[in-house]
């Protein structure tokens, strides 16, 4: 049985309060909240452990480069990874996708060449291939997203073709709570000899993630959207793959042996981190991975989607209310857009209740201009919301609309 009242404790700042009001976090697409588990890896890292990795022979040195090992192998466990060396730590998944468009695509991508990606991806995997794109004179195509927030795979299997040299795709939506189908789009890529890059910064922290069946050849995530500190996030790629490409960034550490000329690489995955790693955030990351699978992310994935389709229900009472993406089977996402109340007017009022939501265009500006909107509300939840405040979030924005109105 998953007990949130039980989960909630774990979560020091749930019990905060903002003005006279309780805490109602839902911007959790933005970043999670940390339990009390990862608080301590952090605070006893510090305490008792720091020091730099690989490098040092003294006691502290070991136990943080183990510490830090130990956090890639509970990683790689966590994402369905056989190689512990796949996983690379970098900050985040912007910075995971910036290093496949710089890595792999400096080395791969040739004028005439395409990259298809959909119309609802995150600004981070879209403009790191905007520039790799430029670089090789390559061309970038987008399959099209239907009014219900699924992406039109017809239109896919047309656009995915002998030109393809690489697919990439958000695996959860940011925006619309859609699951996408990247295992079919991965079979897609795989068909025409291209690869196939998967944005998981909002799967990850949210439905249980297994590389291997996915299908994908790179998958990226953001450590502060699932517990994690942020400065932390990981790159799985096939072991292969990391071998083939050259590094991403140069210093210390990713190299093997440097003349004044030139030098060469490191074994993977230390070939891509470059320099002193965000060696605590790591290891909190590790803390959280097995904060959640601690929980089991099948309970994770039902509670949200429970909570997704709960807040899809009670906001579509609200006359007028456009709720984008689907009714049922969605994450914890819910973005909506409400013809009298701007969204940032919503969210300030929504905030001086204690409830804190997002409002903008959530890095998804052609997203956005698909949907016909500049911006929306956005309420997203996790594994420590509970029903009642998704009914504290529709009362307060039926009064913010009585307000405006
Ligand atoms: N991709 C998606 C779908 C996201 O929602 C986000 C963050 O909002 C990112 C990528 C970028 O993550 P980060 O800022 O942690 O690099």
């Amino acid at each position: 049985m998953y007990d949130v009242r039980q989960v909630r404790e774990d979560f020091p700042i749930l019990k905060r309060r903002v003005g006279d009001r309780p805490l109602v976090y839902l911007d959790n697409a933005a970043t999670s909240q940390k339990p009390r588990q990862v608080l301590d890896a952090l605070t006893e890292y510090y305490e008792r452990h720091n020091a730099n990795i690989h490098r040092g022979v003294h006691r502290l040195a070991e136990e943080a480069t183990a510490l830090y090992e130990e956090a890639r192998r509970k990683v790689a466990r966590f994402l369905g990874a056989p190689d512990t060396r796949s996983v690379v730590f970098t900050r985040g998944t912007t910075e995971s996708i910036n290093l496949v468009a710089y890595a792999w695509g400096r080395k791969n991508l040739r004028e005439g060449d395409e990259v298809v990606l959909t119309e609802s991806e995150h600004h981070s995997n879209l403009v790191p291939w905007q520039l790799a794109a430029r670089a090789a004179g390559a061309k970038l195509r987008f399959i099209p997203v239907r009014e219900d927030g699924a992406l039109d795979m017809e239109a896919a299997e047309q656009l995915i073709g002998p030109r393809t040299r690489l697919v990439g795709c958000i695996h959860a939506s940011n925006v619309l709570g859609t699951i996408n189908p990247v295992e079919r789009l991965a079979a897609l890529a795989h068909a025409h000899g291209a690869l196939m890059l998967v944005d998981g910064a909002q799967s990850a922290p949210h439905v249980p993630v297994d590389v291997k069946s996915l299908g994908c050849d790179f998958f990226a995530a953001s450590g502060h959207k699932m517990l994690g500190p942020t400065g932390v996030g990981v790159l799985w790629a096939r072991p292969e793959l990391l071998e083939e490409m050259d590094p991403f960034l140069g210093g210390g550490e990713m190299i093997r042996e440097v003349h004044l000329e030139y030098s060469t690489w490191n074994d993977i995955p230390y070939k891509f981190e470059a320099g002193t790693m965000n060696i605590a955030q790591a290891i909190g990351l590790g803390a959280a991975v097995d904060y959640l699978s601690g929980l089991g992310m099948e309970n994770v994935r039902e509670h949200e989607r429970h909570l997704g389709e709960y807040a899809y229900r009670r906001l579509s009472e609200l006359e007028g209310i456009t709720i984008f993406g689907p009714e049922k089977d969605r994450t914890g996402v819910v973005a909506f857009h409400l013809p009298d109340v701007h969204p940032h007017d919503l969210s300030q009022l929504l905030d001086e209740e204690g409830i804190a939501t997002r409002s903008g265009h959530h890095c998804c500006q052609p997203l956005m201009r698909r949907l016909g909107v500049a911006a929306t509300a956005r309420a997203s939840f996790y594994l420590y919301n509970t029903e009642e405040e998704v009914d504290a979030l529709v009362e307060a924005v039926q009064r913010a609309r009585e307000f405006f109105g």
